[in-house]
């Protein structure tokens, strides 16, 4: 039998919750300390134009979209830089939080919160204080902001803390990221946006010039998701979809190859090529012998373009390394720092030097 301390002591355990928040341009990723991975929604925010009220988020947003009347418009704030508006980051938070809670037990209500929040690496000072105003105001007790970068590189397991130079490249929907990290600080870090969703409208500006086809932003993503690719060797895979024919008006349907998909995504590769080159250039001098050798690793939905990871191998000339679960190494970052008392330390005097 457990002493009295010894159960209070449990309790007390019981009722602090860690909850991990990733804010990507694409989706919303939430986990809990120990338990890990519990949701992932879409980053859209419905609002009424008209109010300004916030209507839903998350999934259920993205519901509302289209079948709603005009006065609803569904935003998506990280990438479109409105972030700093206090009322949707707030009612976001709110609302992950909630997402959070409902999966560890209903008694939460009393629990102590504490919230660590992965945040593209471009906000501004202000913009990460309303996203710790907004966190507290949603119910934690404590907050913390983490650049994405950090805890990506967290997340993939790099030696954050070695004075060696670790690279990481996220693509994700809105952005990529890239940076080069070194005793626990960013050294280099270069966001552009070019991603997924460019990706995206590559194919479908592809379609229709190719084959005179419309088609939706959905299925244009579909073909990036199973064909997409950098590979050398040509790949033998095709999908057959559907569309409006831009003479006739009328639906066709048509067989796209994965060459296809390749030379309508390899634009916006080559401009992320660029980025990264530059990134190394950036290096300071020490770092680059350790870039050459330990290369950098890519991380994000957009990382599982299939092949990119030889592919840059081969044009830029240093080892290149996809994460293993690249669509939640951020998350994975947020929830291992979590952890550390060392990492939240450091995170709390940079935030206590926010004005
Ligand atoms: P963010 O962190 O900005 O929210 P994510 O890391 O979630 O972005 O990545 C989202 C992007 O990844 C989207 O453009 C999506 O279409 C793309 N994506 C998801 N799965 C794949 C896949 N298997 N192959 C290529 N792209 C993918
Ligand atoms: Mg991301």
């Amino acid at each position: 039998m457990p002493s009295i301390i010894a159960q209070i002591k449990n309790l007390t355990k019981f009722l602090n919750y860690d909850i991990g928040i990733d804010l990507g341009t694409a989706n919303v990723r939430v986990g809990i300390k120990d338990i890990g991975l519990v949701s992932i929604e879409p980053s859209v925010i419905a609002i009424n134009k008209n109010t300004k009220e916030v209507l839903a988020v998350g999934n259920d947003a993205k519901e509302m979209i289209g079948k709603t009347p005009g006065y609803v418009v569904a935003t998506r704030p990280i990438r479109d830089g409105v972030i700093v508006d206090f009322d949707t980051t707030q009612a976001m938070l709110k609302h992950f939080i909630g997402v959070a809670l409902r999966n560890i037990d209903n008694n939460a209500l009393f629990a102590k919160i504490r919230v660590l929040i992965g945040v593209p690496s471009t906000i501004t000072d202000v913009e990460k204080q309303a996203v710790l105003d907004a966190a507290i105001y949603a119910g934690a007790k404590e907050a913390f902001v983490i650049e994405e970068p950090m805890a990506a590189a967290i997340g993939v397991g790099l030696p954050i803390n070695n004075a060696q130079g670790n690279m990481i490249v996220d693509i994700g929907g809105g952005t990529t990221d890239i940076a080069i990290i070194s005793l626990g600080g960013i050294l280099v870090d270069k966001t552009i946006k070019l991603a997924g969703d460019e990706m995206d409208e590559r194919i479908l500006d592809y379609i229709r010039n190719i084959y005179g086809l419309a088609i939706g932003h959905r299925t244009a993503e579909k073909l990036k998701i199973e064909l997409g690719n950098v590979c050398e060797q040509k790949l033998d895979k095709t999908i057959t979809i559907h569309g409006r024919d831009l003479s006739t008006g009328l639906p066709k349907s048509v067989e796209v190859t994965a060459e296809h998909i390749k030379k309508a995504i390899l634009p916006v590769i080559s401009q992320i090529t660029d980025a990264i080159k530059e990134a190394i250039e950036d290096a300071p001098a020490e770092i680059v012998s350790d870039l050459r050798e330990f290369g950098f690793i890519i991380t994000g939905g957009g990382s599982q373009i299939k092949c990119l990871d030889n592919y840059w191998e081969k044009v830029i000339g240093i080892p290149v390394k996809r994460a293993e679960e690249p669509h939640i190494s951020v998350l994975k970052g947020t929830l291992e720092a979590l952890k550390h008392v060392d990492i939240l330390k450091r995170l709390k005097e940079s935030e206590d030097m926010l004005i």
